[in-house]
Formats: C-alpha cells, structure tokens, sequence
C-alpha cells in the first residue's frame, strides 16, 4: 500500500483529495503548510507527495527545492491553481514529477497518482532475488532455495519497507512508521526483534547478516 503525503491548505480540497486517496487504497497523511510539509515528507518515508504551489509559511516551489537539495527522492505532483506555463516548467526544473492544474477531476488525479507511482516503483520487479532469496511481491511470499520461508505479515512488510528503500538507512522510528503506522504504541525494540527473526529466517549467518545489516547508532539497511 502506498503512502501519500497530501500538501494542500484549503480544507475542503485536502478533505476531497484525503477521502478519494483513502478509498483508492492509499495510506494518506494530510498536512496544510509549507513548514510542517517539508519536515514530515524527510521523516515520513512517503512513496509519493501531492503539494500545493500556494501555502502558508513555506510555498511549494521552495519545498519541493528544499526537498530535492536534501537528496528526497520521492516524487512529487504538484497542484498549480495557475495555467501560466512558466510556472509548470519552473515546477519539473525544482524537480517535480508532474503536476496537476486546479480545478481537476478526481478521476484525473487518480490517473496521475497511479501513473507516478508506476514509474517509480517500477524498479522494483514483481519477483525480488537476492542471495538464495526470492520475495514474490505478488503472492505475498518469500522463498529460500525455492521453498517457501513462513513470515508474519509484519515480517513481511518490514522487509518490503526495507528492500524498497534498499542501500538507504532507516532508523527505528521510520520503520514503526512504515510497517506499524504512525499511531502506534510499541517501542522501537520490537524492530529489532522483529529484525532478529528475520535475519534466523533469510540469512545464512543470522549472527553475521549479509542483507540485512545493522548501522550502528542509525539503523538499518538492506544490502541486496
Ligand atoms: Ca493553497
């Protein structure tokens, strides 16, 4: 399930966008300002942000420039209230994906979310290999040495968060945020623990990980 950050300070567009992500099966975090906006898309480990050009405190085009400075990969749509072409372009040079001019159909939006989000995703195959590992995406499965490795579902998408973000750090509270939610209540300790049953389930040397790998002080990492 994809997770959208939702950039947009008129309540009733956010309200609209937020209630027809959700029902496309999106995880959806709304946010109404510039400030807040860059902060949580570097903390959130979004796999898309639809940003507003016009916001309280920071605009859209100076988030989407801090982000791409702070090496943010993410992509972004961008929502422009303006037809003027000038600023589209301006918007794909600061390093937006697309953008969307209001007012737009919800049924154009989708399209373009799901076409983003393609793109970007795309990198990663149906079937993962790694090692004598294979993580089938689309049967929710993961096999060793052709045979099927039982993992939780939290297992499961701990190590979906970590492959997607492969040769990135991701520290304990971004991994609660992604394979928990953001509301949750454990403590970090249960990624380790949860990484520790991984590692007896994927790696050769559990004591010695190949893949997924501690980074001491920050996180982890999947190497693979
Ligand atoms: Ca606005």
């Amino acid at each position: 399930m994809a997770r959208i950050l939702v950039v947009e300070d008129e309540p009733s567009i956010a309200l609209g966008l937020e209630d027809d992500l959700k029902l496309e099966g999106y995880q959806v975090e709304v946010v109404s300002d510039g400030e807040t906006a860059s902060r949580r898309a570097r903390e959130g480990s979004f796999d898309l942000i639809i940003l507003d050009l016009m916001l309280p405190q920071k605009g859209g085009f100076e988030v989407c420039r801090e982000l791409r400075r702070a090496g943010l990969e993410t992509p972004i749509i961008m929502l422009t209230a303006k037809t003027h072409e000038a600023e589209k372009v301006l918007g794909l040079e600061l390093g937006a994906d697309d953008y969307v001019t209001k007012p737009f159909s919800p049924l154009e939006l989708r399209a373009r979310v799901k076409a983003v989000l393609r793109r970007s995703q795309g990198e990663l195959p149906e079937v993962y290999r790694f090692g004598d590992c294979e993580i089938d995406f689309h049967r929710f499965e993961v096999r060793r040495a052709g045979k099927p490795v039982k993992l939780t579902s939290l297992e499961f998408k701990l190590l979906t968060a970590l492959v997607r973000n492969r040769g990135r750090v991701l520290n304990r509270d971004q991994l609660l945020d992604l394979v928990w939610g953001s509301d949750t209540f454990v403590t970090d300790r249960v990624v380790d623990t949860h990484i520790t049953n991984l590692r007896k389930k994927i790696e050769s040397g559990p004591d010695q990980p190949r893949y997924l790998v501690s980074i001491r002080g920050m996180g982890y990492r999947f190497d693979g």
